[in-house]
């Protein structure tokens, strides 16, 4: 990343009744500087404008400059959103993990789905894990002086070696030496363990978690939380790669080594401190642990309680939403990931005590992967075209948004919602969250006919 690839922000949108709108900021004009100085992203713009005075300079759609002073409160927002969180281009990794997802996609797709990010920004802006491994001296300055804190760190094992062999990378070593860093400044993290069967599991998964939980203070811990995720492998990854999928006995091994530390850490630190990833009890075909068991979720959006979760709050929001009877039948095929069917069951069933509302779950696997047992963020649009076509799907399709990539109405495989509805002929409800399922269950069908199946 270098500053010649500085671009400035480009706007794409502004918030009704914001300043930004009443200053007359258009979709599509660039913010080109703040102050003085050229954001370099959206932190050093959110930090650029924590000001009660702004000298701006805007480029319109036509190329033209403009200056624009604004004076406000120091803590009022603009009401303007991004194109993209980060002006001057992505940080890309410089690592080549052999688990590495980007890596295990079939080749031939556009070029942003094979660019691997390892940003500190993305991670501090929206939770996305990085490794610490390609940041320059100017950058953890940055880090440091902005505090920009909690980071999420992809650490693995905390033995300098096994790190190296895991990242392929030898910068990959020092990660003991940057939480005292972090420690020293106090900064914070949330950890990461992907576990790879046969490499970084059994003594080496303990030594990590210990590593780990022995940077988690009283007061202001550093390393906050660890996730301990089971590897993800498919089918286009090369064959000599060193890897093999976590069985049904590995998964059973490691919730109950995890499971023994917790009790530890329980009682030394009064927390679990390290985390299983819903998967490990999908594969080991165990029961989840009970809601209590997740504290505060603090490793939700790593797949760690999330379906604990969402069945708490269906069963919660259900009492109140579901009437006894909706007055049009209509019967809805929610698609999940053949992972949850099980857990799912009970919610499917308070569904279908509705009067006139069916809902069948299609509970499915993704071909497209290579995988037996999908969860549903993996599943795709080619998976869902090969395994619903020709089925009687009823009115339509619940989605849950899980699938979709960040923002888009796009699978992972890059096949858009459209493109599926189209070629099964029936409309998709994409839902987020419970409550959105459930209304999308409730309300009356629309008139519009389903798509055309060609
Ligand atoms: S750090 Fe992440 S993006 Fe980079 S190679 Fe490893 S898994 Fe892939």
């Amino acid at each position: 990343m270098t500053n010649s690839s500085l671009q400035p922000a480009k706007i794409s949108r502004v918030i009704p009744d914001s300043i930004g709108f009443e200053v007359g900021f258009d979709v599509g004009d660039a913010i080109v500087s703040i102050n003085g100085i050229c954001p370099r992203d959206l932190i050093d713009y959110q930090f650029l404008c924590a000001d009660d005075v702004l000298e701006i300079e805007v480029q319109d759609t036509t190329g033209k400059t403009h200056h624009l002073e604004i004076e406000k409160d120091y803590d009022e927002d603009l009401g303007l959103e991004f194109e993209t969180a980060l002006f001057d281009g992505l940080m890309q990794c410089n690592n080549r993990c052999p688990f590495c997802f980007i890596d295990q996609q079939p080749e031939g797709k556009r070029d942003s789905l094979y660019l691997k990010d390892d940003d500190y920004r993305l991670s501090f802006l929206y939770g996305s894990y990085l490794t610490l491994t390609n940041l320059t001296e100017k950058e953890w300055q940055r880090i440091e002086q902005m505090r920009l804190s909690p980071l999420y760190v992809s650490v693995h094992a905390t033995e300098p070696e096994l790190r190296i062999r895991l990242l392929k990378n030898p910068r990959a070593g020092k990660i003991l030496e940057q939480l005292k860093w972090f420690q020293e400044r106090r900064l914070q993290i949330h950890a990461q363990v992907v576990v790879c069967p046969h490499i970084n599991d059994g003594i080496h998964l303990e030594k990590t978690l210990l590593d780990l939980a022995s940077f988690h203070q009283k007061y202001n811990p550093t390393v906050i939380s660890a996730a301990v995720v089971p590897v993800g492998l498919t089918r286009f990854r090369p064959p000599d790669d060193e890897l093999t999928p976590v069985t049904q006995a590995q998964a059973q091994a490691v919730i109950k080594q995890v499971q023994t530390l917790q009790k530890q850490f329980q009682k030394k630190l009064k927390t679990n401190f390290a985390w299983l990833a819903d998967e490990w009890f999908l594969i080991a075909r165990e029961n989840l642990p009970s809601e209590s068991d997740y504290e505060d979720y603090p490793q939700i959006g790593n797949g760690v309680g999330s379906i604990r979760q969402f069945i708490k709050s269906f069963l919660l929001t259900g009492k109140k939403l579901l009437p006894t009877t909706i007055t049009t039948p209509k019967t809805l095929t929610w698609v999940v990931g053949n992972a949850v069917e099980l857990a799912f069951e009970p919610l499917v069933n308070q569904l279908n005590q509705v009067n006139g509302l069916t809902v069948n779950l299609a509970a499915l696997k993704s071909d497209y992967w290579g995988q037996e047992i999908t969860v549903t963020g993996l599943l795709t649009g080619r998976d869902l075209i090969s395994q619903l076509g020709g089925k009687n799907l009823g009115d339509g399709i619940l989605l849950p948004t899980v699938m979709l990539k960040h923002d888009e109405q796009r699978f992972l495989d890059d096949v858009t919602v459209a493109e599926v509805s189209q070629a099964l002929g029936i409309e998709i409800f994409c839902v987020t969250g419970v409550e959105e399922l459930m209304q999308t269950c409730l309300q009356p069908i629309s008139p519009a006919s389903p798509p055309s199946p060609n």
